[in-house]
């Protein structure tokens, strides 16, 4: 918006006092590299026609109408922040994690920082789902805590972490290898931790030529599944003893979480049903079909990584079914039966297309809305071209809410205080975890 309009301010608002979203609680600590985005966001905020407004939450703090009032444009780009569920019996035991809340957990997220996920009590951890982030919590979970120590982890996870008792992790996923959503680099990254024994059965890697078809078409696809062949070829035919192993289990659906023997409302195990694949290749939607074959797993940790969903705030016309805010190229759709955009509401971000895709995605994606903001200009539809009290008026509503606002130099006052803390103990930083403590420095 800044390029592409000179005149333009922008106003980032953020419910929590730390910016960078995902990049800061999503991205995992052992990707250092992903973050270095975060250069080109804090070039963003030290634009003199840009501000970052953080602890002002969407919802409670200001109203998304009074929002409205306020600006010409808002645009909508809070991501995804709740998880989906699997709606089986079970799923409230003590142990049963989404993997969203052991990721905010491990990297600081001041909401999930007392999580205490129980890694001491087993030695096996189930995490179902094959994405990305299934393989980050996994990697996570068996990779030596000294390589993690030289990270921006929190304190309190790699002290967890140290301590871990976990040895097993089974990655389990309702349908073949072939259609594991995983990429090829995260998965090589997972298969080269040093002495992990790998273990995928011989004849999950069977394809049909429904799977052939689909390889043919994804070179993705085609990559992953050579990875696991050749990890399935080359792994030992059992570990060695205080060997760390990970387990690829696939066609196992999720059917219901068994408490444990002792009754103590703590997660023992995962039934599951096996599967076939259904459907057309072609549609590159072969579904996993149960075939009234059940097996028990047991664990003491599950990490339920099968996606992430987006919450709607008053006001906002959200589609329920596909988790996101109808829209056409970022233009928000009204909710009445003739769906019509909205005037200068916009949406971009996990919240426009679901939860998929990497931060270039989101960058495309953003750029899309603003061509679409741009284009409305133009024509001079859909926003208003009356006087608006912008940044003033926030401001003042926030403070007779006795709101604290977090400038950005206020987080480059946390920043600072990370960065010191780190640097005593060899970690790029050490990430403040509470909100006590974050805004108790960002106010200092
Ligand atoms: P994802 O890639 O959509 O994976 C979701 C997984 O959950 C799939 O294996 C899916 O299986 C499974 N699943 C969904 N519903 C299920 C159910 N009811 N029962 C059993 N399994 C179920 O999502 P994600 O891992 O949360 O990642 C989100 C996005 O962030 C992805 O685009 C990912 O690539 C990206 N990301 C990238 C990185 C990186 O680049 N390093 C790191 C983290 C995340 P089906 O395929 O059968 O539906």
């Amino acid at each position: 918006m800044l390029k592409a309009h000179e005149g333009a301010e922008v106003d980032i608002i953020d419910r929590l006092p730390t910016p960078f979203g995902l990049v800061r609680s999503g991205v995992a600590p052992d990707h250092p590299e992903t973050k270095i985005v975060i250069n080109q966001f804090s070039r963003v905020a030290h634009n003199e026609r840009c501000s970052f407004f953080g602890n002002v939450s969407l919802g409670s703090s200001i109203s998304l109408s009074e929002l409205r009032q306020f600006y010409h444009v808002v645009v909508l780009a809070y991501g995804a922040e709740s998880d989906r569920a699997l709606g089986i019996p079970g799923e409230d035991l003590n142990g049963v994690h989404s993997a969203r809340e052991f990721v905010w957990w491990y990297n600081g997220h001041p909401d999930f920082s007392n999580l205490a996920p129980d890694l001491k009590s087993t030695d096996t951890a189930i995490v179902l789902g094959q994405g990305n982030v299934a393989l980050d919590v996994a990697r996570i979970l068996l990779k030596p805590p000294t390589e993690l120590a030289i990270t921006d982890i929190a304190s309190h996870a790699l002290a967890a972490l140290k301590e871990s008792s976990i040895r097993k992790v089974y990655l389990v996923g309702r349908r073949g290898p072939v259609q594991a959503a995983c990429t090829a680099k995260e998965l090589r990254e997972i298969l080269a931790i040093k002495d992990l024994y790998v273990n995928i059965k011989e004849t999950d890697l069977l394809k049909t030529s429904a799977d052939e078809e689909e390889m043919k078409t994804n070179r993705i696809r085609r990559r992953v599944f050579e990875l696991l062949s050749k990890a399935s070829s080359s792994s030992a035919s059992r570990p060695s003893p205080g060997q760390r192993e990970l387990h690829f289990t696939f066609f196992q659906k999720p059917e219901k979480f068994l408490e444990s023997n002792d009754q103590s409302g703590h997660i023992g195990g995962v039934n599951f049903e096996k599967t076939i694949l259904k459907g057309s290749a072609s549609s590159g939607n072969q579904i996993a079909a149960g075939t009234g074959e059940y097996e028990d797993l047991e664990c003491g940790l599950v990490l339920k990584s099968i996606g992430y969903k987006s919450v709607p705030v008053d006001g906002l016309p959200f589609d329920h079914s596909k988790g996101v805010v109808p829209n056409i190229r970022g233009r928000v759709l009204s909710s009445s039966r003739f769906a019509q955009p909205e005037g200068g509401l916009y949406v971009c971000g996990w919240l426009k297309r679901g939860p998929t895709g990497i931060i270039g995605t989101n960058l495309y994606d953003a750029e899309e809305t603003v061509a679409s903001i741009s284009d409305d200009i133009e024509k001079r539809e859909r926003i208003s071209t009356s006087t608006k009290q912008g940044r003033e008026g926030l401001l003042q509503l926030l403070e007779s809410r006795k709101i604290q606002v977090i400038t950005f130099s206020d987080w480059e006052k946390i920043d600072s205080e990370e960065k010191r803390r780190g640097s005593l103990i060899r970690k790029p930083r050490e990430k403040l975890t509470t909100w006590k403590d974050l805004l108790e420095v960002a106010t200092r």
